[in-house]
């Protein structure tokens, strides 16, 4: 275990992808002393959990610019970082079965292909003559962006926590944040299971447990953690590889290749705000039912392997990013409802902008803490 020092520039509360993003970026720009707590294992909790999509196929621009500059990052990760994060660029296959979520399809497409994503809107009969083995009587028709995939968010993480560690950031792991001292409306320190720490800047990327960060510096933000469920099957090799992220918008169900397994997972859409990671067999099977529906060879499919991390979501399904105005030194970057694992390399580099200049080269008014005051913006459709 690393030792804890009195005093440092910059404190990072967590050390999922976003956290080692942000130490990695902030090293890079030269901050000379930056110290990462995490009250665990590194990357272990939501990010170790992630089914890993990278996709530029969003609804929201502000989300496709966060996708492209973080998939520019993804793509030269191994000259960058000296790791192999396995990017399979296998695509991503969004169907629609309702009509409404399909004019929604082609509304996204208008908007991706303005920002140069490159998309391919397809029919029923064209899907089926390139994924066979999908049902897609009752589609109306998906898009196809053949340049997104899946990569290893584990070992993501990690290449950006040894970069940062190389730069000279302060790793510890078993390290939990247990206050923040504020006064006169700015930050002067945290408390830790260490002992405390002077400091004038802290983020908050403490993933489904930010809203709990937040409260002790006394802010109360929009972040909830939700239950995602996923499950593997046995090695399958009934369908060609690779095999692609399959998104049933309407039923929220998706799957793909994890060579040689299938994963699969579902949003329950009833079930309650809470940090319950258990695996439910009842649910195992209303997934399997909907992989069948969608895939029937998957019939022959056997689960091997459950397991259930947490989304944190907003009210919206976009994330809180930036300084949070009335305090001085408090920065975010939460609520990442599911694409945290793909954004972090761009957010990353926001935070490190907005920490050393107050000032970002990307738009963040889609993602200020105070946009759920005003009427209701528009925020990310493409979620499951
Ligand atoms: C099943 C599932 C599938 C997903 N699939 C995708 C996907 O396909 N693509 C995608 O982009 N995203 C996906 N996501 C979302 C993605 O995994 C998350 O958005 C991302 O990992 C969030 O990273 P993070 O660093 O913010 O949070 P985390 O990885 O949760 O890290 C936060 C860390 O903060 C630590 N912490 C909390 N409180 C304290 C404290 N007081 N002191 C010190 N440390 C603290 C925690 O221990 C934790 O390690 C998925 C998530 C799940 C659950």
């Amino acid at each position: 275990m690393g030792k804890l020092k009195k005093f440092s520039d910059v404190v990072i509360i967590g050390g999922g992808i976003m956290g080692a993003s942000v130490a990695y970026y902030l090293a890079k720009r030269g901050v000379s002393d930056v110290t990462l707590l995490e009250r665990d294992l590194l990357a272990q909790a939501t990010t170790g959990l992630s089914v890993g999509g990278i996709r530029q196929q969003f609804s929201h621009p502000a989300n496709i610019l966060l996708s492209q500059h973080s998939m520019r990052v993804f793509e030269n990760f191994k000259d960058e970082f000296g790791e192999d994060i396995y990017f399979r660029k296998a695509g991503y296959l969004f169907l629609a079965q309702e009509e409404e979520t399909w004019n929604d399809f082609l509304s996204s497409v208008e908007t991706q292909r303005r920002l140069n994503v490159p998309v391919e809107v397809l029919t029923p009969e064209e899907i089926k003559r390139r994924w066979p083995f999908l049902h897609v009587d009752d589609l109306k028709g998906g898009t196809y962006g053949p340049e997104d995939g899946y990569a290893d968010p584990y070992l993501a993480a990690m290449g950006f926590v040894d970069k940062a560690r190389r730069l000279g950031v302060r790793i510890l792991e078993k390290t939990e944040v247990t206050g923040i001292k504020v006064l006169g409306g700015r930050v002067r320190g945290v408390e830790t299971t260490r002992g405390p720490i002077s400091v004038p800047a802290v983020v908050n990327v403490a993933g489904p447990w930010a809203g709990e960060v937040a409260r002790m510096a006394g802010l109360d933000l929009p972040v909830k953690p939700f239950r995602r469920q996923v499950f593997a099957t046995c090695p399958f090799d009934a369908i060609p590889k690779p095999v692609p992220m399959v998104i049933d918008q309407d039923a929220t169900f998706y799957f793909r290749g994890e060579e040689p397994n299938i994963i699969m997972g579902m949003s329950d859409q009833d079930e309650p705000s809470s940090f319950n990671t258990h695996v439910d067999r009842e649910f195992m099977e209303r997934v399997t039912e909907a992989a069948v529906y969608r895939a029937p060879i998957l019939e022959k499919a056997e689960i091997i392997r459950g397991w259930g991390g947490l989304y944190t979501i907003t009210p919206d399904d976009n994330p809180i990013i930036g300084a949070l105005p009335g305090i001085e030194g408090f920065f975010c970057a939460i609520g990442f409802s599911g694409h945290g694992f793909q954004h972090a390399p761009a957010v990353g580099f926001i935070m490190s902008e907005l920490i050393m200049s107050g000032r970002s080269s990307f738009d963040l008014i889609p993602f200020a803490y105070d946009r759920f005051d005003d009427i209701k913006k528009e925020g990310e459709k493409r979620v499951v």
